[in-house]
């Protein structure tokens, strides 16, 4: 089968399409043909090696396994003698290292679920690990309950197209930050108020905000806090992307730490795809509560350029690759 390899750390350049052999499932597995695959920022950070602290776990000087991508979606080509939920033929969804490829297996308990028939499988491959970003972010760290006033800062890229959607289903009052050319888009996902940061500073107004999401790491923890109402939640989802790594973890150290000083809490986190979240990512699009908005899509072969895309930072929505 084709896949997408990466061989060294670099640019997206250094991305192969080499012909390798199809896995086979094990007694659990599931093997998935994939159809469509999305891109994240994870995607550049493991093909860049940066921040290099995340090569003590991918490998120092080269990656240890070679096999890139993680969001998918397909039909299910065949499965082990163990599995009982799925079956060949079933179109399915989910997250699982080696995305960027014709096949991938996935362990039956494992972050796999059945794909909405109301999504198409770029729609359903965009949404695993930046929909689930933002239902953790929103449900577990922020705590979003009805009537709440929520803030999504970087509204109008993949976690925070999602964000903005499921903020609303849990029935908040919700305001975007987006640049001028996403405001309309930012509005049509159910956004109440979109803030253009071309325009306008949100933490210099003088509206207030149980819970931020915050998507773009661009404002210091005290901008932050100052437009947080008593007790209130930053959900840190993104860094800076410029600057020192260490910069990177420094901001979220120094936001953690300022939760220890005064009673509004700054809370970093790392989403984890499981297969609950994405049977509730699945009911709200059943309900038309959800969708995915697709930027570009790329041809498998393109998946450097892809990758390259999103790292522009500026993507509307979700950046994905289609399988032929
Ligand atoms: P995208 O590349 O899809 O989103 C980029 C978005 O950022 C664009 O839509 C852009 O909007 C917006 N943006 C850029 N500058 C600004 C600004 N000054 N103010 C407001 N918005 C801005 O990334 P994702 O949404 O997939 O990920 C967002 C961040 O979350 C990344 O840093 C990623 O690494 C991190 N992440 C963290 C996870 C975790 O577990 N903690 C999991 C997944 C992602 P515009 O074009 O309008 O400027």
């Amino acid at each position: 089968m084709k896949a997408v390899l990466q061989r060294c750390y670099g640019s997206p350049e250094v991305l192969t399409f080499e012909d390798i052999a199809r896995p086979t499932p094990a007694d659990n597995e599931v093997l998935v043909r994939v159809r469509a695959a999305a891109v994240n920022p994870l995607d550049w950070h493991s093909v860049a090696g940066w921040p290099y602290v995340m090569r003590l776990g991918s490998g120092l000087s080269a990656p240890n396994d070679p096999r890139m991508g993680v969001d998918f979606a397909g039909t299910v080509e065949s499965v082990g003698k163990q599995v009982t939920q799925f079956k060949p033929g079933d179109e399915v969804f989910g997250g699982r290292s080696g995305a960027f490829a014709e096949y991938v297996v996935v362990r039956e308990d494992r972050a796999i679920a059945r794909k909405p028939s109301n999504l198409t499988f770029e729609q359903a491959a965009a949404m695993p690990i930046a929909a689930i970003t933002a239902l953790q972010a929103l449900r577990d760290h922020g705590h979003v309950r009805a009537g709440q006033k929520v803030l999504i800062n970087g509204a109008s890229g993949g976690v925070g197209t999602y964000a903005v959607q499921i903020a609303k289903s849990f029935g908040a009052d919700v305001t975007g930050v987006c640049s001028t050319r996403n405001v309309e888009l930012v509005r049509s996902l159910g956004a109440d108020r979109v803030v253009d940061y071309k325009k306008e500073d949100f933490t210099a107004a003088s509206e207030r905000y149980d819970v931020i999401i915050d998507n773009v790491g661009n404002r210091s923890p005290m901008d932050l806090r100052r437009v947080l109402t008593p007790g209130g939640i930053v959900v840190i989802v993104g860094a800076p992307k410029e600057g020192p790594w260490i910069g990177m973890f420094w901001g979220v150290i120094r936001a953690a730490m300022l939760s220890w000083f005064v009673d509004e809490k700054f809370e970093f986190f790392v989403a984890q795809l499981n297969r609950d979240d994405l049977d509730s990512l699945a009911a709200l699009a059943r309900d038309g509560k959800l969708t995915s908005v697709i930027d570009r899509s790329f041809p498998l072969n393109e998946t450097s350029q892809a990758i390259e895309y999103l790292a522009g930072w500026h993507a509307r929505g979700k950046v994905v690759v289609h399988v032929p």
